[in-house]
């Protein structure tokens, strides 16, 4: 059940149902050259929404801005402060415990280190407040299994590489361009850097020349696969 597809109709009857929701995170963000600024939502999204066809499920609607730090120089990305998303997850988690749901899975296709830790930090705050519901806060990372790793031929992919490629490809390849040369940027640490993209021209961690659709395909029924076991797990 896709709540912003379905009327409040459908969402009390579905309450009798299941009382499980996938709420999906990403960023707005560069991918290098060749990959959507969404890409993190996208696939997150439309990830959730296979698990749905699979299972009763409810899946709200994306929350689309996200904490970006190695990419916040890049001329696109919409970054927000870990306040500001730890205060958007609180709110969209208590709209959708008032009516009755209880379980929640907060699935994040970005992972930055700031945006999960806002992440859990929204989390802790409202299990706290609520005795009666299941919270998990995954990114794909906890989605993703030997099986997965198989697949995958670059070490150290990490951003708009041969995965997320990969993924888009599967999910969406009319929005993938030219796939641009594998990079893998080298920051002075431990210093934090101002200027990030001294560092990291490309915008890309990883080989991108690696990837394809049938990949992505199995990548994407993976993580559907772990998805909808995560669910099944939070709603017994
Ligand atoms: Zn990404």
């Amino acid at each position: 059940m896709i709540i912003e597809q379905i009327t409040t109709l459908d969402f009390s009857e579905g309450l009798k149902k299941t009382q499980t929701v996938i709420v999906p995170l990403g960023a707005i963000e560069e991918h290098g050259p060749h990959l959507p600024m969404n890409t993190d939502i996208l696939h997150a999204y439309e990830i959730a929404k296979k698990a749905a066809e699979k299972l009763t499920v409810f899946v709200a609607p994306p929350i689309n801005f996200g904490v970006c730090r190695s990419t916040a120089d890049f001329p696109g990305t919409i970054t927000i402060r870990s306040s500001t998303l730890v205060a958007i997850v609180l709110d969209v988690v208590e709209a959708l415990y008032n009516p009755g749901i209880r379980n929640f899975i907060l699935y994040s296709g970005h992972a930055g280190m700031n945006h999960v830790a806002a992440m859990l930090d929204a989390a802790d705050q409202i299990m706290k407040r609520y005795d009666d519901a299941k919270f998990s806060v995954i990114t794909d990372l906890e989605l993703t299994d030997a099986e997965f790793f198989k697949l995958v031929e670059t070490p150290a992919d990490s951003h708009a590489g041969e995965i997320e490629t990969s993924l888009i490809l599967s999910l969406a390849p009319e929005l993938v361009g030219e796939l641009p040369e594998p990079d893998f940027p080298k920051f002075p640490k431990p210093l934090l850097v101002k200027d990030t993209r001294k560092y990291w021209k490309s915008g890309v961690w990883g080989d991108p020349k690696k990837a394809s659709k049938e990949k992505g395909d199995k990548m994407v029924n993976i993580l559907v696969k772990n998805l909808i076991g995560l669910v099944e797990e939070i709603s017994r």
